[in-house]
């Protein structure tokens, strides 16, 4: 038997997604998978090494190369994930403004996708999992008992994006914000490889007027009717 079911939850940028995959994680106690800060581990590498970005063939070479392993710590009563690459904590490096403006281009490289959806499945290959990403409901765990597309308004999600550097001390300007939000989606949803879609069989959930608790609650209250036990 199994050790849980598989939550596959996909949307575009500043949808919520990770906030809401961790808090539904935590309820079941399951693993929570970030894929995003894996093509942004691969992206960071790839900027360290001064790799093009058009250079297909040496980013896949590249995420072959790349040991990424996401690590759960506890700190003042928090599970923390940690994304360590290569034996370094890269967690706040991936963050930075240089890899989220070039983290589509090397997510659409075919070979890099092959390489990390192949680390995801092995990831998830137990069950007890939500995933969070673009992929995940269509390709990366098509067969997951629970499949959520999340989204909102980019003038909401963008001003969450805001909020969230903010709160970190990173001021930006929101019209810029909004416009790189923007650009990332339309590049995320319109690349040939796993573009971001919805599943067909996945539950879509517009989270633009709703609160972080009612939407995870609203998926916790799903992921139970599909057998989750709490
Ligand atoms: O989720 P996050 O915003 O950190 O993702 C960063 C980028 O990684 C996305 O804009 C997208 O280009 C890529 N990504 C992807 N497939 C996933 C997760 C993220 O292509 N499953």
């Amino acid at each position: 038997m199994g050790k849980g079911i598989s939550i596959a939850l996909d949307g575009p940028a500043g949808s919520g997604k990770s906030t809401i995959a961790r808090a539904v994680a935590l309820k079941f106690n399951y693993i929570y998978i970030d894929t995003g800060a894996m093509y942004r581990a691969v992206t960071l590498k790839a900027l360290q090494n001064k790799i093009p970005m058009d250079n297909g063939e040496a980013l896949t070479q590249l995420a072959n190369q790349t040991l990424i392993r996401l690590k759960y710590i506890e700190s003042e009563g928090f599970s923390q994930l940690r994304v360590i690459m290569d034996g370094a904590d890269v967690s706040d490096a991936i963050r930075s403004l240089e890899v989220t403006n070039s983290v589509s281009l090397v997510s659409a490289v075919a070979g890099v996708r092959v390489a990390l959806v192949k680390l995801q499945r092995d990831m998830a290959q137990e069950g007890g999992v939500v995933m969070d990403g673009r992929d995940i409901g269509t390709v990366v765990l098509p067969d997951a008992e629970l499949k959520i597309f999340l989204t909102a308004s980019v003038k909401e999600r963008s001003k969450r994006r805001w909020l969230e550097l903010k709160a970190k001390g990173i001021e930006v300007d929101p019209d810029e914000l909004e416009e790189q939000i923007r650009k990332r989606d339309e590049f995320d949803s319109n690349r040939e490889v796993n573009p971001l879609r919805q599943a067909d069989d996945a539950i879509l959930l517009d989270t633009t007027a709703l609160s972080i608790e009612e939407v995870t609650d609203r998926i916790i209250e799903l992921a139970v009717a599909r057998g989750g036990e709490l």
